[in-house]
């Protein structure tokens, strides 16, 4: 593994990726780095997790003119929540230097207000295809200054139809550009893409994200009455600190948390009939240990801050293989080993054995011990969210929340944990023991001289 600091890079970059803990390069970025800051296309295989996202915007960031406030780049990303995700890393990344302004383009957001920001200089836009393409269309973004475009996660963008809304945005973009696009799966399709939009890219594939590596996978045959109680079991028997269940529709999920819930397990549940706020909370108390099972399903689960989940379940099997290369990657990142277990009904043996051809394996499903005793103990999550009705826009910073947290009198700071704010909200997480002293220290203390609400999220 070799450091930062090989790469021409100027020292505040590499000053800030030492105080982020960047120490060394992961495969992905000792590839794709080199390649790109000579301005080359790129088509890199790479997952959630592999650090591809600092790869891209080292890249970015580098080539960037902060004097000229111009969108000088443009990250496409599949979901809001992965934008919002790659544009919390990019600005971690971009701290080198003051006066980058990186802005987030998404839908469920209210339009003017984005166009407001447009207008009011901005050097990066990080968005979801849709809402580029209609902000483009309105001639409120204007990409005449552009250097670069990334595609991220190019092959959910596909898997989401976005095709279209990709081929229209490109005939804003200059021809003279650099185009980087970043996928975890090479399909026909996505090298169709590669073909249209890439100048003869540099390839990376990195070999050790090859997901059998660092996943153990199990895969057990259970009927569809036996599910839950196999869940119950495994559950019990690993006692995972995260855990992602996957379901395939909305309805398997309400059912799956509402078992679980009632056999005291204390989990969230994560799909598309939830508001952007609630998913956003919800996101943020997964994220934070507040919860450590979430229910899902897959497009709501994309784009989930969290280094490394312990494990994930397929509770239902997916019905591509790809899907299923997607969510066990979301176990085991940054080089540790991680537990993807499936459940796998006696119609779908056919659909193990494509999973099988696909990664070069030979799993077997095996039976589960459903006499095993279920043993729900040791299971609470140890924190808890708070929230109060100020964020960015009131310009509450996180040092201020643990400011009137462990004021004099208050509680330690070794019981708070993450801080993440919005524009008009911020999410604190607690240790579960000490909440109702901090729930009344937010409710009765001021921040920034002034008083704000505060809520238990549990
Ligand atoms: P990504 O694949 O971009 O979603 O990144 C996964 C996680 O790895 C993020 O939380 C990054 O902050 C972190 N990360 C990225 N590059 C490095 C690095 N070189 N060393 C340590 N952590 C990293």
């Amino acid at each position: 593994m070799k450091p930062f600091s090989i790469l021409p890079l100027n020292k505040d970059m590499l000053d800030n990726l030492k105080s982020l803990n960047y120490e060394t390069m992961t495969d992905i970025q000792e590839n794709s780095i080199p390649p790109i800051l000579k301005g080359f296309d790129l088509f890199a295989q790479a997952k959630t997790g592999s650090g591809k996202t600092a790869a891209f915007g080292i890249g970015l960031l580098h080539t960037l003119d902060v004097k000229k406030y111009r969108i000088q780049a443009l990250v496409l990303c599949p979901t809001r929540e992965l934008a919002e995700q790659v544009t919390a890393e990019l600005r971690r990344i971009a701290r080198f230097q003051h006066n980058i302004k990186i802005l987030k383009i998404t839908g469920g957001m209210p339009l003017n207000r984005q166009e407001h920001s447009l207008k009011h200089k901005a050097h990066i836009v990080v968005g979801t295809p849709g809402r580029i393409a209609k902000v483009l269309s309105r001639g409120t973004l204007v990409l005449s200054d552009l250097k670069s475009i990334v595609l991220d996660e190019a092959d959910r963008m596909l898997d989401m139809g976005f095709i279209d809304q990709i081929n229209e945005i490109f005939e804003y973009a200059p021809l003279k550009r650099q185009t980087l696009c970043f996928s975890a799966t090479f399909s026909n399709d996505i090298k169709k893409l590669g073909r249209s939009f890439l100048n003869h890219p540099v390839e990376v594939t990195v070999e050790s994200q090859h997901s059998s590596e660092i996943i153990i996978q199990h895969f057990y045959a259970v009927n569809a009455q036996m599910k839950i109680k196999a869940l119950l079991i495994l559950l019990s028997e690993h006692k995972p600190e995260s855990a992602l269940i996957f379901c395939n529709t909305k309805d398997a999920c309400r059912r799956v948390s509402s078992d679980l819930k009632k056999s005291e397990l204390h989990c969230l549940e994560l799909h598309g009939d939830l508001e952007q706020k609630e998913r956003a909370e919800v996101l943020v108390r997964f994220s934070n240990g507040s919860s450590k099972i979430l229910v899902a399903t897959d497009v709501a689960a994309r784009g989930l801050d969290i280094e490394s989940l312990e494990m994930i379940v397929n509770y239902d099997l997916p019905f591509e293989t790809e899907t299923y290369i997607h969510r066990i990657g979301r176990t085991g990142r940054a080089g540790k080993e991680g537990l993807a277990l499936s459940f796998v009904k006696p119609n779908e043996e056919f659909r193990l054995n494509e999973i099988n051809e696909f990664t070069n394996n030979s799993f077997h499903s095996k039976d589960i011990n459903l006499a095993a005793k279920i043993e729900i103990t040791n299971m609470e999550p140890s924190f808890i969210t708070l929230s109060i009705n100020g964020g960015r826009k009131n310009k509450i910073s996180p040092g201020d929340v643990l400011g009137a947290l462990t004021v004099k009198g208050g509680i330690s700071g070794k019981d708070v944990g993450r801080i993440d704010r919005q524009d008009n909200l911020t999410f604190v997480a607690v240790k579960r023991d000490v909440s109702e002293r901090a729930f009344s220290l937010l409710e009765n203390g001021k921040i920034k001289g002034r008083k704000f609400k505060a809520m238990i999220n549990d």
